[in-house]
Formats: structure tokens, C-alpha cells, sequence
């Protein structure tokens, strides 16, 4: 059994594609991630899957839920079921800013687009700001489906290294400062400060100014991506980039960790001059964003108690950080190192020189686990010794169950590492040999 054959086959770009001739320039540089491709792997029960990053939403109350949504329909149909303004619903938009303001930032309504899902929210702020060949600065590794709205636009990304207190603002302005040398124009740098995907880490909160100050110089907008600022296990928030500089941060939100990823709701707190532009390519992209959803949030805001659910989310996802962090520590081998994150959903784990995590993937899968192997996350070639393991969806038995078998694997490869590196020695020409 392999990656392979668990996959769904897809219909991909191959030499059979008709249309191969047809496709815009940029449509060459859209290729399905890695983490998609898992996604069809992960389902089946025999394999405890790491891959995917999917909120676990059992502690919804779902009959409250649906009792709302349908008292929606019967009371308000109408209007829910029916196109809106672009800009999205004017209530949920108040809501949104007594949301926002957990992390320091106060907004007006009028300033807050809402999107379907913050991924749309950044493709469109990509769509707004870059052309080919423009530079968006992210941190490496930075965000999946970020990158692929990059590619869509043909940006051209430029990796920031991170380390346990997050982006590294001296390596900020060095990049920073090799584009402008190098004639590069850097439209945005992308961000996500919190319980960062995948690598886990948070920005210390003495970098923040730092780092906005930077991108001030080097006239840089900062698109600030925070799905799980409010995902801290211990319940602390940090000071959001977009409170310390509002005019230069383009805040990107969303509930699809903190209540209901299919409802796909996000949202936008852009700086005034850019909010209408943004609303016009809302409107070119899909008219307006759907009433019925943005309802069903808004309802849930005014009459259920969130931030209570929302730490239960917290716990929960607390409980399979810790099964992960033990399991990591009882079960990998020595030589390989993880972050700690202190929210969110992600570790990220460095394993020894030799081994190649996605050439290895194939036969984790057939050991029974996924995990998102590193360079997924990155345009470069970086990443081959990284993986990521997700922790927010399986029970914490399942996690050590899975990390127990990604260890075994580990091992076998880096056995595997081994004898080829002694056999190549052996082959390699010495100094008076090679003579
Ligand atoms: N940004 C980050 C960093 C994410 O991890 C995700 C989802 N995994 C998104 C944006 C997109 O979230 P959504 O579109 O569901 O709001």
C-alpha cells in the first residue's frame, strides 16, 4: 500500500489535458498542495492522519445550532436566503470589531469586508496588491494555501527564517534590503504571529514594533493572517499587529477555528483607503458573501456564550498538544528536535541530516500515518528534514498511536541513511586514492 494507491485518483495537468495550450501563464504555477492530495489518504480508518489541519468542532452544540438556523429561515428567510451587500452584513461587522478587540484592536464596522473564509480574504488582498513577478516577503515556513494564492498571482516569495520567538526581524531586514539592492519590488510582507502554521511558534511580543517599524522603512504593507490568536492554552492573547499600526497592517480573520470552518465566514479589517477596493474584488469574485452564513454567525455571537466555547476548544486542543509533546518525547529517536507551541494546532519537527520527509511519506502512509512533509511549506527548496504533525482532530490515543508509528519509520530510514552514507565513504575517493 502507498501514497499512491490510497489516493483518489485526480484529474491533474497531464499530457492528456486537452486544454494545456489554453491555460493562462499564471495558471502554470497552480499545482495542488501536498496537504490536499493527503486529504484523501487521511480519511480512510487504518490510518491515524497528522496531515490535516481540521478543527475538531465536537464540542459545538449542535442542537442549538440547528434550532437557530432553521428559526432563521422561518422567521428572516427572505433576507437570509438572499443576496447582500458586498461589504457583508452590517451587525456581524459590529460583532466582528467586540471580537477583534480581545487582541488590543479597535476598529470601526465600516472598515471590516467579509469573506468567504480568510483564505479568500487573501487571495483577494494578493489580487489587489501584487503583479508578476512582485515580491511577497512570508516567513519559511509560511502557510500552505497562502502560497498558493502567491503562485496564483505570480509572486515571487521570498523566505524569512523563523526561530522559537518567531519571525526574525534582523533576517527581515536583510531580505528586505537584498530586494531593494537587487532592484526587487516587495509589495507584502505575510505574517502569522500566533500559533503559527505550521511551524508552531509565536512572535515575541517585543519583535512586533520592531518588525512593523521595518516594514515602514522599506514601505512594506503587512498582511497580518490570525485564525488562531485566540487559541492560547493558557487563554493569553497578544498584542495584534494591525492594534500597533493600523495603517500599514491588513488584518485577515476568521471563525473557522474558533466556531465553524464550513461556514466558511471570514473576514478583512483592512486600512480605510484600500477597504473599497477590496469590496469591489468581493464583488468580482462572488457578488457578496452568503447571508445565510454570515447570519447563522452573527445569531450564534449574540446569544451563545463564545468565548466560553472557545476555551473549550482551547482544552481540547490543549489535551492533544501534551499527547503529542509526550509522544514526541517518549517515542523519536535522538537527533530530532520539535517546537513547543503554546496554542494553535501544529508541531513542527526537524529530523536528522539524511533523511528526506517527503521521499519517506509513501511509507509512513504504508506504516499507517500521515503527516504534511516540510517543503510543502516553502517555494524553495527548503524543508526536506521538516515535517508537520497536526494534533487538533485525532483522540489523544490516536496521536500516540501515530507518533509511534512515524517514530518507527523515522528509524528505519535513518538506519537506511546510515548504511548509505558509510557505503558511500567507503566508495568516495580518498585524498591519496583519488590521486
Ligand atoms: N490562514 C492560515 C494560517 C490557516 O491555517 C488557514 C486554514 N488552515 C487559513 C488562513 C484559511 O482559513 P479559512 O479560509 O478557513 O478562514
Amino acid at each position: 500500500m502507498t501514497l499512491h494507491s490510497l489516493a483518489t485518483p485526480q484529474p491533474g495537468p497531464t499530457v492528456l489535458d486537452p486544454h494545456l495550450d489554453r491555460y493562462a501563464v499564471r495558471t502554470a504555477g497552480m499545482t495542488a498542495s501536498e496537504i490536499r492530495a493527503l486529504f484523501a489518504v487521511a480519511g480512510r480508518p487504518e490510518v491515524v492522519s497528522l496531515a490535516g489541519g481540521m478543527p475538531n468542532l465536537a464540542a459545538l452544540p449542535l442542537e442549538s445550532l440547528s434550532a437557530q438556523a432553521a428559526q432563521i429561515i422561518a422567521e428572516d428567510g427572505l433576507t437570509a436566503l438572499q443576496y447582500a451587500s458586498a461589504y457583508g452584513m452590517p451587525v456581524l461587522r459590529e460583532q466582528i470589531c467586540d471580537v477583534m478587540a480581545l487582541e488590543g484592536i479597535t476598529a470601526h464596522p465600516d472598515d471590516v469586508v467579509m469573506t468567504v473564509g480568510s483564505q479568500m480574504g487573501l487571495d483577494l488582498v494578493t489580487r489587489l496588491f501584487c503583479d508578476p513577478g512582485d515580491v511577497v516577503v512570508a516567513e519559511g515556513p509560511s502557510y500552505v494555501g497562502a502560497l498558493g494564492s502567491f503562485a496564483a498571482y505570480q509572486a515571487q516569495v521570498v523566505h524569512v527564517a523563523m526561530d522559537e520567538h518567531g519571525l526574525v526581524p534582523e533576517g527581515l531586514r536583510a531580505a528586505l534590503r537584498q530586494a531593494r539592492n537587487a532592484g526587487q519590488r516587495v509589495k507584502l510582507l505575510y505574517t502569522i504571529p500566533n500559533f503559527h502554521n505550521p511551524a508552531g511558534v509565536t512572535l515575541a511580543v517585543e519583535r512586533r514594533a520592531e518588525i512593523l517599524e521595518i516594514c515602514r522603512t522599506y514601505d512594506v504593507l503587512v498582511v497580518e493572517d490570525n485564525p488562531y490568536g485566540l487559541l492560547g492554552f493558557d487563554g493569553r492573547t497578544y498584542p495584534a499587529l494591525r492594534s500597533l499600526d493600523p495603517d500599514n497592517v491588513v488584518y485577515l480573520g476568521s471563525f473557522s477555528k474558533t466556531f465553524a470552518s464550513g461556514l466558511r465566514v471570514g473576514w478583512v479589517l483592512a486600512p480605510r483607503a484600500v477597504r473599497e477596493k477590496l469590496a469591489l474584488a468581493m464583488e468580482s469574485a462572488t457578488l457578496c458573501p452568503p447571508t445565510l452564513n454570515q447570519m447563522i454567525v452573527s445569531r450564534y455571537l449574540a446569544t451563545h456564550d463564545w468565548t466560553g466555547q472557545i476555551k473549550m476548544f482551547r482544552e481540547n486542543y490543549r489535551e492533544r498538544r501534551d499527547a503529542m509533546l509526550s509522544a514526541l518525547e517518549q517515542y523519536l529517536p535522538p537527533g530530532c528536535t520539535w517546537t513547543k507551541p503554546e496554542g494553535g494546532f501544529y508541531v513542527w519537527v526537524t529530523v536528522p541530516q539524511g533523511v528526506d520527509t517527503k521521499a519517506m511519506l509513501p511509507r509512513a502512509v504504508t506504516a499507517r500515518v500521515a503527516y504534511a512533509s516540510g517543503s510543502g511549506f516553502f517555494t524553495d527548496k527548503s524543508g526536506s528534514r521538516q515535517v508537520r504533525l497536526a494534533y487538533c482532530y485525532p483522540t489523544p490515543e490516536r496521536i500516540r498511536e501515530g507518533v509511534r508509528r512515524l517514530a518507527a519509520v523515522l528509524k528505519a530510514e535513518m538506519d537506511l541513511a546510515r548504511t548509505f552514507d558509510s557505503v558511500g565513504s567507503r566508495r568516495r575517493p580518498g585524498p591519496e586514492r583519488g590521486r
